[in-house]
């Protein structure tokens, strides 16, 4: 196993002792003051308290000199989501959270300068948020050919009408901007027609339908946001990269992003494995330990083997990540989006059945867990989408010559 460097076993003991000093002990202050405010006051001193010990935009590996952060690579940072991943707010704490996180390297990469300072900035210091919208209500959006928002010129701007919904985060009030997907050239090549626009939310136009409730509930701090964008016009500077290259720049930003999700929710089955086990030898049914049950044994056994099978695949993608690029580890990406949701679904939902009622209960977190490990399976392309993607890359892969030497008769023919 490939080691880290001093640096980075620094930032990773250092938000450990932070995660288990101040994160952990206020969490149930968390949990009161996000029933009343998008950023309860507690996140909001604690955000300030990491930003002076430098635990800052811990998942930005091309920082520049200039931009706040600690620079650990996609490896290296693994660990250190598997902290953040123990609750489900820690890295809004760290400026590490999706989508800003994905949004702040899409910018990177692709951002002009003057995007870099109006809208990359503020989001590196932590001073807005931001969201991404791309899903829409009216058609099948995991195909992104059917997207139907229109972005088109119009003079030195752009005008833009459509609709979106479950942009994360839409709604609250520290997010200034989208990064919207919209046709650009209905005409074009299908991988040429669409493209990225960075709408900033106080333009005329920009309505916020409403935020969409997900499994019966709204978070104050977690929204998805439904928005109406009618004529909404933003200076054609705002465009990302050329007009038609916003299918490839959206792939960009979505490899990390997915790395990122599996990262942490790593780290939240840890938290439910260790209460699997501390609740079923706790508790005891017709005179027996519940933990002495085979049942029970094997769901956390199987917990086990399931994790640590993600664990050791989402660090091989990490350190891909690092080396080959984005781009040549679609395959392995795709793998772990689909490997890595179904071990978490499944560890939440045995969670779940150890707890008894209170599994469903927001007096355990299997319930809400359940419910993230649920989304993650649709949200950034469901589970189908990626099994083609993999498929397809892993036939054009395959060597099919001289497989006949391992065939019999019947089936050569
Ligand atoms: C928690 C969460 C957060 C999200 N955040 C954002 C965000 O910030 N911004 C944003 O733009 N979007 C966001 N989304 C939306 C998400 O990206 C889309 O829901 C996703 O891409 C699927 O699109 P859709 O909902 O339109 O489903 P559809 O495209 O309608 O697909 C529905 C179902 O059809 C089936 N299907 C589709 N294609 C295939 C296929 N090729 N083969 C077999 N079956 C198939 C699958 O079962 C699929 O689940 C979020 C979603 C969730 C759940």
């Amino acid at each position: 196993m490939q080691t880290i460097s001093n640096e980075a076993r620094a930032v990773q003991d250092a938000v450990e002792q932070f995660f288990a000093e101040r994160i952990l002990p206020n969490h149930h202050l968390w949990l009161e003051q996000s029933g009343i405010h998008e950023e309860p006051e507690i996140e909001s001193q604690l955000r300030h308290e990491a930003r002076e010990l430098g635990l800052w935009n811990l998942a930005l590996p091309r920082l520049a000199d200039d931009e706040p952060g600690t620079r650990l690579t996609n490896y290296e940072f693994t660990g250190v989501a598997e902290i953040l991943g123990r609750l489900p707010w820690a890295s809004r704490v760290f400026n590490s959270h999706a989508p800003d996180t994905p949004n702040m390297e899409l910018l990177q990469l692709f951002g002009t300068p003057m995007q870099k300072t109006t809208f990359l900035k503020p989001l590196l210091e932590g001073d807005c948020g931001s969201c991404f919208s791309m899903t829409e209500p009216e058609v099948a959006s995991s195909d992104p050919n059917n997207l139907q928002t229109r972005i088109e010129r119009d003079g030195d701007d752009y005008v833009i009408n459509g609709r979106k919904w479950f942009s994360s985060n839409g709604s609250l009030e520290k997010t200034r901007f989208s990064i919207l997907v919209g046709v650009s050239d209905p005409e074009a090549p299908k991988s040429q027609r669409q493209s990225l626009i960075i709408v900033p939310l106080d333009t005329p136009g920009v309505h916020v339908e409403r935020d969409v409730p997900v499994f019966g509930s709204v978070h104050k701090t977690n929204v998805h946001t439904q928005f109406q964008f009618t004529n909404v016009r933003v200076p054609a500077d705002n465009l990302i990269g050329e007009e038609g290259a916003g299918f490839a720049i959206g792939q960009a930003r979505l490899g990390p992003a997915r790395l990122h999700h599996c990262m942490r929710a790593i780290g939240e089955c840890e938290v439910l494995i260790s209460l699997m086990i501390q609740r079923a030898q706790s508790r005891e049914t017709f005179g027996n330990r519940v933990d002495t049950y085979s049942s029970t044994k094997e769901a956390i056994a199987r917990s086990r083997i399931e994790l640590d099978q993600a664990r050791l695949m989402v660090k091989h993608v990490a350190r891909l990540l690092d080396t080959v690029g984005n781009k040549d580890a679609r395959k392995e990406i795709s793998m772990i989006k689909v490997s890595t949701f179904l071990a978490y679904q499944n560890i939440a939902d045995r969670a779940i059945q150890l707890f008894g009622a209170a599994g469903i209960t927001s007096d355990s977190p299997a319930a809400a867990a359940l419910v993230r490990a649920r989304g993650l399976r649709i949200a950034d392309g469901p589970d189908e989408v990626h099994l083609q993607t993999i498929y397809r890359l892993e036939s054009q892969e395959q060597d099919l010559t001289n497989l006949h030497y391992y065939l019999g008769p019947e089936i050569l023919g």
